[in-house]
């Protein structure tokens, strides 16, 4: 049977981080010059991890498909970062960010690796200041914070609502520094399409030129994730338009486990869906909710006088709203975490209080905070957000409350890594939202960009040094190899079937398709039939991609339609994971709510004894069932309870 090693070090939980520190192998300066290591994403995760690398003295290959690093999805991130710093003495502490997370988490993440997380929380912050990161400050110059939803405390650093990319140049700059020095060499428009193993180690990978469509291939003595997440199986997402989960299919069909699949989020404040033509949706940052308050209208003629346009929101009284969240939730109120705040607003909409012309929106409405701070406050916080939602929406949200509705986000599933952030192959590590990462089964906000920059500037760097330190009397191998070649050619025959196919269907129009089976069946709200259903549908969506999909244009030059097409093929290997796996957890925790499994006010029941474990999914092979491995959560520093935001 296989067992799961995490690889979690001995001790007290505060000390296991400096432990492991203090006793891994390390690799001298002079050794590191002759060790590539293969980046792959220039996100905040693979910018600063390739950035550390290079410092370090590693020889570095950094790959994107953008074309500048700057262009990586994390630019979107926009109300902040976590960290432990406890500027405003409101009881803040490294402790404290640890339970808040693993609580939020609703108890299925690993202990050790949260609080190595909420340990490194505040150098991130020290090291993007260090780079010139334009934090927003207070009237005394010290840096500000803000507060986000499953914490009782402001511990959320932010740049206006531009906080991903100002991180993000900043990861640049330390980059382009390196890039400069020669320790990096930048690999711009280039596609991973496979990871090549050799004697059971990952040695390099085989990518796309995007530009020239010339398949190529690279070595590594150890290989790098950092593509992001895979929200965009759902086609309708706040994720950029080439987010995607290639890689970690690749790498899954190759042997690493693909964690906790059906651990995917759902954010309670975006834009609703206005038009069957839509390709993006927009989020509304959390931090809005810091000064917005939630409300759906108390009666239902209401409710309905205002989707039918015969009443405005502004028409209605104090009395006659109903600030749901503050109502159900009295000691969090409107920063209640994602999955509450999301759930909370379905079952209003479901219940039929929603408003929109669809019914399927409710509000977030300034009007308090103009009054109390003054519209030029309200504009200093949140000013480019305003205006964006006013560009989108044709609406003055200073004079009329936001309409939101929950989307898809971000995915806490992915390749599964123990704690030194490698996968089940040795060799081969991943870092940022492509892993699957420390948020257990909903992550709070403002604690994505804290781990992709924690495992890049911070984790990484030491962890990968224990694998290396073995690899350095192992000279460059050379890409003729046969395990190079025939990994080539595999990706070459599987990009000549696909152009052979020249079928009726766009590539999009079957994304779509996957996207409705995956809202309506693996959405907010799955149950046993529900999960059956997507299933035999996406088997179906599967047959129909591969017999009857059109791509224009050829193979060996630049084809947007290509590369969706094989991005699109993986994401349908994804919606099946994520479905086989929320069958298979009959519980519901975080995100993941099973209506069968829910307690009598609505909430997310767990069952500990049968659940409180990963799953890791194994490949075995096209058209087989993958296997369920389970590594088992342990819980010996925090007792788990059901997660309460009431009281
Ligand atoms: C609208 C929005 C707002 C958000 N706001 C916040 C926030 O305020 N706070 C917070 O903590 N989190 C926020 N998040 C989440 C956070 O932005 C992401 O989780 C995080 O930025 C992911 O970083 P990453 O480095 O792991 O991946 P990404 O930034 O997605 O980078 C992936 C990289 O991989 C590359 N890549 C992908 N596939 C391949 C391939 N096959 N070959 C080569 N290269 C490849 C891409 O080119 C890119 O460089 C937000 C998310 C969204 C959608």
């Amino acid at each position: 049977m296989t067992t799961i090693n995490s690889k979690i070090p001995q001790g007290p939980l505060s000390e296991k981080w400096s432990y492991y520190k203090s006793h891994q192998k390390l690799v001298n300066p002079a050794n590191k010059r002759r060790l590539d290591v293969i980046v792959v994403g220039t996100g905040l995760a693979g910018a600063s991890a390739a950035a550390s690398l290079g410092e370090l003295g590693f020889n570095v290959l950094n790959f994107c498909i953008q074309d500048s690093p700057r262009r990586a999805h994390s630019i979107a991130a926009q109300g902040g970062i976590n960290a432990a710093k406890n500027y405003q003495n409101d009881g803040d502490s490294v402790y404290r960010l640890f339970y808040d997370t693993i609580k939020g988490g609703d108890y299925r993440a690993r202990e050790a690796n949260v609080h190595r997380l909420a340990e490194v929380s505040n150098s991130i912050i020290d090291q993007c200041v260090a780079q010139g990161v334009p934090f927003a400050r207070e009237y005394g110059g010290l840096l500000d914070n803000r507060s986000f939803g499953g914490a009782q405390v402001s511990r959320t650093f932010y740049a206006k609502g531009q906080t991903g990319q100002q991180l993000l140049l900043g990861a640049y700059s330390a980059l382009s520094r390196q890039v400069n020095q020669g320790n990096v060499k930048m690999y711009t428009r280039y596609e991973m399409l496979d990871v090549v193993v050799i004697e059971g180690r990952a040695r390099g990978i085989i990518a796309r030129n995007l530009v020239t469509g010339k398949v190529e291939r690279f070595f590594g003595h150890a290989v790098v994730i950092g593509t992001g997440g895979y929200g965009n199986a759902f086609f309708l997402s706040t994720n950029a338009m080439g987010s995607n989960g290639s890689a970690a299919v690749q790498v899954y069909k190759k042997g690493a486990y693909f964690a906790n699949p059906c651990f995917a989020q759902i954010h309670p404040t975006c834009i609703p869906v206005h038009g069957e033509f839509q390709s993006k949706l927009t989020l509304m940052s959390e931090s809005l909710r810091n000064d917005g308050r939630i409300w759906v209208p108390k009666k239902k003629e209401d409710a309905e006088a205002i989707r039918t346009g015969k009443k405005k929101p502004t028409d209605l009284s104090e009395e006659d709203r109903d600030y749901y969240l503050e109502r159900r939730y009295p000691a969090f109120g409107n920063l209640v975490p994602r999955d509450v705040a999301s759930r909370a607003a379905k079952e209003r909409c479901d219940a039929g209080f929603g408003v929109g012309a669809s019914g399927l929106a409710v509000y977030l409405d300034f009007s308090d905070a103009i009054n109390r701070l003054g519209q030029a406050t309200v504009e200093e916080r949140y000013g480019n957000l305003f205006q964006m939602y006013e560009k989108i929406v044709d609406d003055n949200p200073y004079k009329t409350p936001m309409m939101i509705y929950p989307a898809i986000h971000y995915t806490m599933g992915g390749i599964w890594v123990d704690y030194e952030l490698q996968t089940s192959i040795q060799g081969l590590f991943s870092i940022g939202e492509a892993n699957f990462s420390d948020h257990g089964a909903n992550r709070l906000g403002a604690s994505a960009l804290m781990q992709g920059l924690a495992d890049g500037y911070f984790v990484l760097p030491y962890t990968i040094q224990n694998y290396l330190a073995d690899q350095i009397r192992v000279p460059r191998m050379s890409t003729d190899l046969p395990e190079f070649a025939e990994a080539e050619k595999a990706m070459e025959d599987k990009i000549k079937k696909l152009m052979s196919i020249k079928g009726k269907r766009s590539v999009d129009s079957l994304h779509k398709e996957l996207g409705l089976v995956m809202w309506d069946f693996v959405g907010m709200g799955r149950t046993k039939e529900s999960l059956e259903t997507a299933m035999k549908r996406i088997k179906e969506i599967k047959k129909e991609f591969w017999s009857n999909v059109r791509i224009p244009g050829e193979a060996d030059s630049m084809n947007p339609e290509l590369e969706k097409a094989l991005r699109v093929a993986d994401f349908i290997e994804i919606g099946y994971l994520m479905a086989i796996d929320a069958y298979n957890r009959e519980e519901s925790c975080g995100g993941h709510f099973r209506e069968e499994y829910q307690t009598e006010d609505g909430e997310a029941l767990r069952f500990d004894d049968k659940y409180s474990y990963v799953s890791c999914w194994k490949y075995k092979g096209e058209d087989q069932e993958p296997e369920l491995l389970k590594e088992p959560l342990d819980y010996e520093f925090i007792a788990r309870q059901q997660r309460n935001y009431k009281a």
